[in-house]
């Protein structure tokens, strides 16, 4: 007979659900901060050691702020959430039926992670459109490696013209071409003008930085296609201001160690090079590898650059323990956003964190909430559009500084960040110049490429 003690539901050790999530980006934490206190055991996954501000990736590259800055440590962020445990590795493969994910560690041997929710928030890399030849001289910007690749070029640019005779050989190495007039490429392009034309103007004997050529390639008729065409037009007027040049209706067809080649539609495919030692990419994103692998486990296909299409509860179809969140699900067509990341995580985890006790998760759609977006384009100017409000020049500069500084993660990297501004605004000065000599590969792609067979 059993005794009062053995029949107390107090001794029926029921173990805790475990909720695995894939990528410590927007999505992934907040996901993680959502599930803090829940009845669940959280295994926060990246195959970087920091959770990193990609917005603020180009200041980084362009020696404004350091990658310390610009990024927190996952254990150090998620150090008060006693459920959540992060894992260091690469997500390699899947076995959807076992409920086992295998990851690698940095010297590629395997461990095996089970679970029973699992959150892929895996993100986008840069995308080359099949020329990943281009990679070697034409880094793009997703990660500290890819930031801290693009300033040791854009500063040993200026190293080697210093250090030539004659103008003819300089040039070449004083010409940055940027291709992709989104945000990013926008970005790019203006801080390397204020590079050259505030930091670095009087540091130098043999050349004047300010004479460097900074040419902006993009596709479409205008910068800023995601922004109202009033806003892309001030940016436009900004560019050409602080000596961007931009050409538009223009595509990229080759790229190597001496230039880029491009063809205009206008021209009727005539090709055009230009001379440069400097080319940064920034032209459209694709899904990371391993999306593939999980697609092809959970015998689902990719949409637009390797998404993977979700329920409007953001589960993978016919796999209601697993979501996808972030820049890699596919949904409407909702941008890869910070926002819509941040508040996909927190949708995902507030439905497990709800989940009874025994019971399955809350099923309740998705609902995105559009706080807008802003682009910064140079000193003291910056867009803002947020539903009917439009805002630009200093006054959206404001804005942009202030939606920056509060998504930051961590106080100390606020402070830092501000002073930062600060400094540079004041002096024009940019400290975070120091480079090193990585390999270039290594910014691609640390890990081996899972393919969907392993
Ligand atoms: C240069 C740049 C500027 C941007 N500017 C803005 C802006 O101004 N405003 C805005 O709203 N958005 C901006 N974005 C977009 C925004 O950063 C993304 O929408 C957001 O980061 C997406 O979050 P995520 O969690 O889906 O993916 P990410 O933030 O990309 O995080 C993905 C994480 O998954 C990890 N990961 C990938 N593969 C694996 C694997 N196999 N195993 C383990 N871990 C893995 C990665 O290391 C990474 O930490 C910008 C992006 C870039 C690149």
């Amino acid at each position: 007979m059993a005794t009062a003690q053995e029949s107390s539901p107090i001794d029926v050790k029921r173990p805790r659900p475990r909720v695995l999530i894939i990528g410590g980006g927007f999505g992934g934490i907040y996901a993680a901060r959502r599930l803090r206190g829940a009845d669940v055991d959280v295994t926060l996954l990246d195959r970087g050691t920091s959770h990193v501000f990609q917005p603020l990736l180009y200041q980084c590259a362009t020696g404004l702020l350091s990658e310390g800055e610009i990024s927190s440590p996952l254990r150090h962020l998620l150090r008060g959430h006693g459920n959540v445990h992060v894992a260091l590795g690469e997500a390699r493969s899947i076995d959807p039926d076992a409920k086992v994910l295998t990851a690698s560690r940095f010297d590629g041997s395997d461990f095996d992670l089970p679970y029973d929710y699992l959150i892929v928030a895996a993100g986008m890399r840069q995308a080359y459109h099949g020329h990943d030849e281009y990679i070697q001289w034409a880094p793009g910007m997703k990660t500290v490696d890819d930031a801290l690749a693009i300033r040791r070029k854009l500063i040993s640019a200026f190293e080697m013209a210093e250090s030539l005779p004659t103008a003819k050989e300089r040039r070449p190495w004083l010409t940055f071409a940027v291709a992709g007039g989104g945000p990013t490429g926008v970005e790019m392009a203006g801080q390397i003008r204020e590079l050259a034309t505030h930091s670095l103007a009087h540091e130098f004997q043999a050349i004047d930085p300010s004479e460097a050529r900074v040419l902006l390639f993009h596709g479409g008729d205008r910068v800023l296609q995601s922004f109202d065409r009033r806003l892309s037009a001030g940016a436009q007027r900004t560019l050409d201001k602080v000596g961007v040049e931009t050409h538009l209706g223009v595509h990229v067809t080759d790229v190597c160690e001496t230039g880029i080649e491009t063809t205009s539609g206008d021209q009727a495919g005539i090709k055009k090079f230009y001379e440069t030692r400097t080319v940064l990419w920034t032209a459209g994103v694709e899904a990371v590898p391993f999306a593939a692998v999980l697609a092809d486990a959970l015998g689902v296909t990719q949409t637009h650059g390797g998404r993977i299409t979700v329920e409007p509860d953001l589960t993978v179809p016919g796999h209601p323990d697993i979501w996808v969140i972030g820049d890699l699900m596919s949904l409407k067509d909702l941008p890869g956003v910070a926002e819509v990341a941040m508040q996909s995580g927190k949708h995902v985890g507030g439905c497990i964190a709800r989940m009874v006790p025994g019971g399955s998760p809350d099923r309740r759609p998705f609902k995105y909430r559009d706080f807008g977006s802003a682009a910064y384009i140079a000193r003291r100017q910056a867009l803002l559009q947020a539903g009917p409000i439009r805002i630009s020049g200093f006054a959206g500069w404001v804005a942009w500084g202030v939606i920056h500084i509060a998504f930051l993660a961590g106080y100390r990297n606020r402070f830092g960040t501000l002073l930062n501004w600060a400094a540079t605004l004041a002096t024009g000065s940019r400290r975070e110049r120091a480079i090193t000599y990585g390999d270039p590969e290594s910014a691609r792609q640390p890990y081996a490429d899972p393919s969907p067979e392993s």
